[in-house]
């Protein structure tokens, strides 16, 4: 059995990580971050050092659904095998491996009388 996410544990754990790195221990914190969840609840005290880091792990953040935008009708719902659910354009090799037999099969229709 999976436990449950708690969000407090795993900021208090991200800054037991990071904090002993911090280049200025004894500046004042900078910002205050509170969590409340079912859970329970946690007001963290940052320095600047570990804001600036938990911003970075955000920021760098992708969603295993992510997988970029569809180059044709520009949706970001691509499944997991790269088809636009969209407009179904196929993307990766597969597709593209696709679309050039579709051309090759287009361009040869075109030459035949
Ligand atoms: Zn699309």
């Amino acid at each position: 059995m999976t436990k449950p996410l708690d969000p407090a544990a795993v900021i208090a754990e991200f800054i037991d990580r990071v904090a002993p790195y911090n280049p200025h221990p004894d500046a004042d914190p900078v910002a205050v971050l509170g969590v409340r969840t079912a859970l329970g609840e946690d007001v963290f005290t940052l320095s600047d050092h570990v804001i600036r880091a938990l911003c970075r792990a955000i920021e760098s953040y992708r969603d295993p659904e992510d997988r970029g935008n569809c180059a044709n009708c520009g949706s970001r719902h691509i499944d997991e095998n790269l088809h636009c659910e969209d407009c179904g354009q196929l993307h990766g090799i597969l597709g593209q491996v696709i679309a050039e037999h579709a051309r090759r099969v287009a361009a040869k229709s075109d030459d035949s009388p």
